[in-house]
């Protein structure tokens, strides 16, 4: 049998393809499959996850389960994903039944803060100076290094802020980091940034590469609210930003659609804040001002087809649908521009429950 690792023939419409992870990431991912032809076989150990609704089959199962994952894999023709926290193992594990991306080695490096910023420095990339933490005088005693102030986060499982805090004393360094349950960490420097922007990007299995314009991005409570095209960006900086998540994608030798956050210093300068190995919230807007969004663009790239035109038609400003806002789905259904709704059937606060993408004429490439 030959390795279907280095099988290169393209997933032809009517074929399967699985995604680890069963939120509105893969739902938006089973949609835009679906408008290729091609069918989606969603993976998630929530047995009411949103994607399930619009897909052609599921599996509901531990990411851990061995036999649960063999079994998904089979029934596929190229697995994804669309959560950074699926085990890395798992895709090693599925990744010898059928083509798996992106790859373990991508997910490893990701899954972990300070491996992240170690690979993006060691590749000339600038991050925010950090350190690792293992103990609470070690955080107590950085924090005093980096004078006075820095933001410190689990290595592992953070996202939307959680496993993280911005410390501003030796203090509340300590008692951060005992909050965190002792867990592994780094300490970042705190960054007094002008804004933040992020660059979505896709390359292909035959290393093709393809970046949307990057967006600027206001986050509220730790999450993101609003996502703006054009941004505040200048066109210098979007091609520094594309030109970043080229050099990141070649040397993971990536497959799919990607997302780096940025911070834009008040200099002009990019700092590399993280690398999402998936499509990403702030590349929604893509569905309705670009003729091939981020997740036709991962499709496409997972299963070998040509990546699409990143291209924007319009101006778009995605906005957050959060919580109990999604009770107001009337109220966005009147307003002109494009309402997404995931088919959560709880608004606990602070979950993403949709968004809704206002768009305008272009006013500048
Ligand atoms: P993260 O989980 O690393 O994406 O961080 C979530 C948000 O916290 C970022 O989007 C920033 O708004 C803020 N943040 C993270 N790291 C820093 C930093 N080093 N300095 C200042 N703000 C930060």
């Amino acid at each position: 049998m030959s390795d279907p690792k280095t099988l290169a023939a393209p997933v032809a419409p009517g074929g399967t393809v699985g995604i680890l992870g069963g939120g509105q990431l893969g739902r938006m991912l089973a949609l835009a499959a679906a408008r290729l032809g091609l069918k989606t076989h969603i993976y998630c150990d929530d047995a009411e996850a949103p994607a399930f609704h619009v897909s052609a089959a599921h599996t509901v199962a531990k990411f851990e389960d061995k036999d649960a994952l063999a079994a998904f894999a089979k029934a596929c023709d190229v697995v994804t994903l669309e959560f950074e926290n699926v085990p890395a193992g798992s895709v090693e594990h599925v990744a010898q039944f059928v083509p798996a991306y992106p790859g373990a080695r991508a997910l490893r490096i990701t899954q972990d803060r300070f491996d992240e910023k170690s690979f993006v420095q060691s590749i000339g990339l600038t991050t925010p100076r950090f350190v690792a933490i293992d103990t609470a005088a070690d955080a107590a005693g950085w924090l005093k290094d980096f004078g006075g102030r820095g933001v410190l986060k689990t290595r592992r499982f953070g996202y939307d802020g959680k496993g993280q805090a911005k410390p501003k004393s030796a203090d509340e360094a300590k008692a951060a980091f005992e909050n965190f349950k002792g867990a592994p960490s780094i300490l970042e420097a705190f960054i007094d940034f002008d804004f933040e922007a992020s660059v979505i990007a896709a390359r292909g299995r035959d290393g093709s590469f393809a970046a949307y314009d990057p967006p600027e991005n206001h986050h509220e409570n730790h999450i993101l609210r609003r996502s703006t095209v054009p941004g505040r960006l200048t066109p210098a900086q979007g091609d520094a930003a594309k030109a970043i998540a080229r050099k990141i994608a070649t040397a993971l030798d990536y497959t799919g659609v990607f997302a780096v956050e940025l911070f834009v210093l008040k200099d002009g300068s990019l700092l590399v804040n993280e690398i999402a190995p998936r499509v990403h919230n702030s590349g929604h807007w893509t569905i309705e001002a670009c003729a091939v969004s981020q997740f036709e663009q991962h499709i496409r790239a997972v299963c070998g087809w040509p990546l699409g035109d990143p291209a924007r038609h319009c101006d778009a400003v995605m906005t957050n649908i959060i919580g109990e806002e999604a009770n107001a789905w009337e109220t966005y259904a009147k307003r002109p521009g494009g309402l997404h709704l995931y088919g959560k059937l709880e608004a606990r606060p602070g979950r993403k429950m949709g968004h809704f993408t206002d768009v305008s004429p272009l006013t500048k490439a």
